[in-house]
Order: C-alpha cells, then sequence, then structure tokens
C-alpha cells in the first residue's frame, strides 16, 4: 500500500465522536492489539484492518475511512467485537460507517458492493431475514453481472444452500419498524 502523507488539516476531530455516538461504542478505548483483525476472516479482501479503521477514527480520518473498501467487505459476522478485549462492537462501528458513507454520497467508489448491501437490507426489511434468491436477483439486476460466479450459484442452489421460497420470521412488522424509525 502507497503511503500518504496526511497533513493536520484534513484530520476531522468530529468522526470518533459521531461513531461513538451512533454505533454506542467506545472506539476511543482501542489499544491496537490486533485481535480484532488477527479474526476477521475477510481481512484479505480489505485495504485497512478493522484495527487500522478503528485507529484512523480515532486520528480523524474521515475521508479515507469513508472511502475504505473496507467498510463494505465487512460482512458482520461479529467475530471482531466478540474478541475485543476492551468490548468495542466494531461490527456496529463498521455498520455505522456503511451508513455515513451512504449519506456523505463517497460509496460510488465500491458501487457493487454498496449495491450488494442495498440488495442484503431490502431482504431484511420484506421478509425478516435474508432470502437469497430476492437477494442476488436484486443485485444481479442492478449490477449486470448475470454470469458472474454461476457455477458456484448453481453449486450452491443443488445443495440447498439457496432456497427458492423465502422463509419469514415472526417479527417481521417490528424489523419493518425498526428500519422506518432508523430512516
Ligand atoms: S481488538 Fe479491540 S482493542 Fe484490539 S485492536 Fe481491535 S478494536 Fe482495538
Ligand atoms: S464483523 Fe466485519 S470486520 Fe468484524 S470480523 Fe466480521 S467481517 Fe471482519
Amino acid at each position: 500500500m502507497a503511503v500518504k502523507e496526511i497533513t493536520e488539516t484534513q484530520l476531522d476531530q468530529s468522526l470518533l465522536d459521531e461513531v461513538e455516538k451512533k454505533a454506542h461504542t467506545k472506539v476511543s478505548s482501542c489499544f491496537q492489539c490486533l485481535k480484532c483483525s488477527s479474526g476477521c476472516p475477510l481481512s484479505r479482501e480489505m485495504d485497512y484492518l478493522p484495527a487500522q479503521i478503528i485507529r484512523m477514527i480515532n486520528l480523524g480520518l474521515r475521508e479515507e475511512v469513508l472511502k475504505s473498501r473496507t467498510i463494505w467487505v465487512c460482512a458482520s459476522c461479529e467475530t471482531c467485537t466478540t474478541r475485543c478485549p476492551n468490548d468495542i462492537d466494531i461490527a456496529h462501528v463498521m455498520d455505522t460507517l456503511r451508513e455515513l458513507s451512504l449519506r456523505a454520497g463517497v460509496a460510488e467508489e465500491e458501487e457493487n458492493l454498496r449495491r450488494f448491501h442495498e440488495a442484503f437490507l431490502s431482504a431484511i426489511k420484506t421478509w425478516g431475514r435474508v432470502h437469497e434468491i430476492e437477494m442476488i436477483g436484486k443485485y444481479k439486476l442492478k449490477t449486470r453481472t448475470f454470469m458472474e460466479d454461476r457455477d458456484i450459484g448453481m453449486k450452491m442452489f443443488k445443495r440447498g444452500k439457496i432456497k427458492l421460497l423465502p422463509e419469514p420470521i415472526k417479527g417481521r412488522k417490528a424489523v419493518r419498524k425498526i428500519f422506518k424509525n432508523t430512516r
């Protein structure tokens, strides 16, 4: 990764407050032990490790954080959150950063990842949980990547990993209410 010089005027001191308030977690308590990053199953696909993102928030590197690939690659698996000795909810931080990135209109550089995120949330909003066929269909229509991952998709379908019909949960109304209240 190329080393980029950062000047003091580029640092945004309000980023830390904003993220801590929205994610309800104390990002400033990080002491860079790297336990989150060493457990992250997707770190190889990221441009910054989860611990680096946490450090960048503390430094106030708003633009770099909100434009990072990491926040869109994160699968919200919560491994990092579970491993953090300081109880920092890193998965929630990543989710918060995605929202900030969308609101700031800087998510376009990772357009397909953003579209996947939107298709994922749309399925959750409708069914209360992921309905893979619907999610994949929406993603493919928006990205026009119909043939991409076709082989692995067929294999998953044959093994019953992708179901034709949705399996809605009981609390669908409550989930929709959460979406409405957090809009
Ligand atoms: S596990 Fe927690 S304390 Fe350690 S680097 Fe990650 S966020 Fe910081
Ligand atoms: S929640 Fe995201 S950052 Fe944390 S371990 Fe999972 S994929 Fe990595």
